[in-house]
């Protein structure tokens, strides 16, 4: 074993990941093992074994004294069979001699006390639901604590994210009598509280190894944790904050935010919100007690339904950030003051021709900040009842969208959603610029898209739509923090990730 058993209670003062790993012959599990990530703790999963290796004493002894990580040994009895339940007995007494750093128990099974009493510091007593809201959690609760195992494990599916909360619940409830536990939900709609009970205090999160075969519904990937949450830097009681949207498999944000709270070693978090529509996932936010969150596509109008806007946000018709109020959510927007301030280091806004491309939530940000910052705005978009509504709200112009090409203009910004697709020609209009304009860009994946290389070709200044990511993320930083954000460490991160993303 690479780490010494300790006699301590396991979890000690942090929380571990630990990769689940089910394969059916011990080489195969030696290999996934090797490519965990060394800091964590493997599960491995003796259930999963071909029944003639698991039968073996000898193959099991060897695959537990080999293994290079600390191992947590699981045999669950759904595999194996109840009257399985005397072998079952026998393989993680065995695991315990080799040098398992823990075992897993479930907490119904025959022989569980038995094992806790004589092992107390290295087993964890689980109890797994086939429902969604099972209705004797509190019960089920007490019994594993009573026994007080090194770490309670509570798991039931979720069919939507706030069905997670009352499992939350019960993990805050058994750490704070005292009581190791982590406890979570399975499937898309139980995904993001394997993370919320971590960043809670959660003894252990089960995470899919590299390679990305989970053993179990709603598990995230190892290297995508570590990569993009660092979750080693969070600290139970600290601040923590989410991402709603959907999807939200690619946005940079959970890179960022969390880069910066390890970077101020604050121990905070930053968590996406995931697997069911906006008010679940907001039932879930708010259950979790998360102090802020960042709200993307689909869900920026839904998001103004559900808060107190501020002035800005309210104008728009859309919010981008949440911040929590005692019991209420505030509203913001930092879209539009995003476009002001990446556009005013290029151009004096006042007076300025600007064109704004589109007409949805990021074009009407955009369009009434410019609009306060005394540019004068024209507006185009592909369906011309929306440009004729935007802009009669306004007060602006419409140029419609088969003339947009000739319009003339000191800035375009696009703010469409055309140019996320890298082909040549998708139906982007060909300006014909005369080389003074600027041209702002508002997607930022692909790095580059049609209007940044026509603006390129003809001399214009280019504005990639990182620089606006960066700047609306640094306004949402600021409303829940009160702090600066470390853009320059941000800047260099995103920009690595979308040119590693290029040569892929
Ligand atoms: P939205 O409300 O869904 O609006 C999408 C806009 O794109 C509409 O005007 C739509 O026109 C237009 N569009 C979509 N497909 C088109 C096509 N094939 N041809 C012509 N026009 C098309 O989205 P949003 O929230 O405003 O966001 C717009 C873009 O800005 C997205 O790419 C988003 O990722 C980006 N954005 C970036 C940042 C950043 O930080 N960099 C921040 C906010 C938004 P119709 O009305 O005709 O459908």
């Amino acid at each position: 074993m690479a780490e010494t058993i300790s006699a301590e209670p396991l979890p000690g003062s942090a929380g571990r990941i630990c990769v689940s790993l089910a394969e059916p012959t011990p080489a195969r599990l030696l290999a996934r093992i090797t490519e965990s990530p060394p800091g964590d703790v493997v599960e491995l999963r003796l259930d999963a074994l071909e029944p003639s290796i698991r039968e073996d004493d000898g193959a099991v002894a060897a695959l537990i004294a080999a293994c290079p990580r600390p191992a947590v040994v699981t045999c669950r009895s759904a595999e194996v069979g109840e009257e399985g339940s005397a072998r079952r007995e026998f393989l993680l007494e065995l695991a315990l001699r080799c040098g398992a750093w823990a075992v897993d128990v479930e907490l119904d099974a025959p022989f569980a006390q038995r094992l806790v009493t004589a092992h107390r510091p290295r087993v964890i007593v689980s109890h797994h639901w086939t429902d969604a809201r099972p209705r004797d959690l509190e019960d089920v609760a007490a019994r594993a604590a009573a026994l007080r195992p090194a770490i309670v494990k509570l798991v039931a599916p979720a069919a939507v994210p706030a069905d997670a909360a009352p499992v939350l619940e019960a993990g805050r409830r058994l750490r704070s009598g005292g009581q190791p536990a982590a406890t979570f939900c399975l499937g898309e709609g139980g995904r993001s509280s394997r993370l919320l009970d971590f960043a809670a205090g959660g003894a252990l999160t089960y995470v899919a190894g590299s390679g990305g075969v989970a053993t179990a519904p709603g598990q995230w990937m190892v290297d995508w944790v570590h990569r993009d949450l660092r979750p080693d830097g969070w600290r139970a009681g600290a601040p923590r904050y989410g991402l709603l949207g959907d999807p939200i498999t690619h946005s940079l944000s959970p890179a960022i935010f969390n880069l910066a709270f390890a970077l101020d070693g604050s121990g905070r978090a930053y968590i996406p919100v995931t697997g069911g529509d906006f008010a679940q996932a907001l039932k879930l936010a708010d259950a979790a007690g998360l102090a802020g969150l960042s709200v993307t596509m689909p869900f920026k109008q839904e998001a103004l339904a559900a808060c107190f806007p501020d002035e800005f946000a309210a104008r728009i018709g859309a919010v981008n950030t949440l911040s929590c109020d005692g019991d209420a959510w505030r509203g913001h927007n930092t879209d539009g003051p995003a476009v002001v301030e990446v556009l005013g280091r290029h151009l004096s806004l006042p007076g300025a021709r600007v064109l704004v491309l589109g007409a949805g939530g990021a074009a009407r940000a955009a369009a009434i900040a410019l609009i306060d910052a005394g540019a004068r705005v024209v507006v185009s978009n592909r369906t011309s009842g929306r440009a004729d509504e935007l802009a009669r709200g306004l007060g602006t112009d419409v140029v419609p969208w088969d003339r947009v090409m000739g319009s003339t203009a000191d800035a375009i910004v696009n703010a469409t959603s055309l140019g996320m697709e890298a082909t040549a020609d998708n139906g982007f209009p060909t300006f014909r610029l005369s080389g003074a304009e600027v041209a702002m860009e508002m997607v930022y994946r692909p790095v580059d898209t049609p209007l940044l290389r026509q603006a390129r070709a003809s001399g214009c200044t280019p504005i990639e739509g990182l620089e606006m990511f960066l700047v609306q993320a640094a306004g949402q930083f600021r409303i829940w923090t009160g702090e600066e954000p470390p853009l320059p460490a941000w800047r260099m991160a995103a920009q690595q990730r979308l040119d590693a993303e290029r040569e892929s």
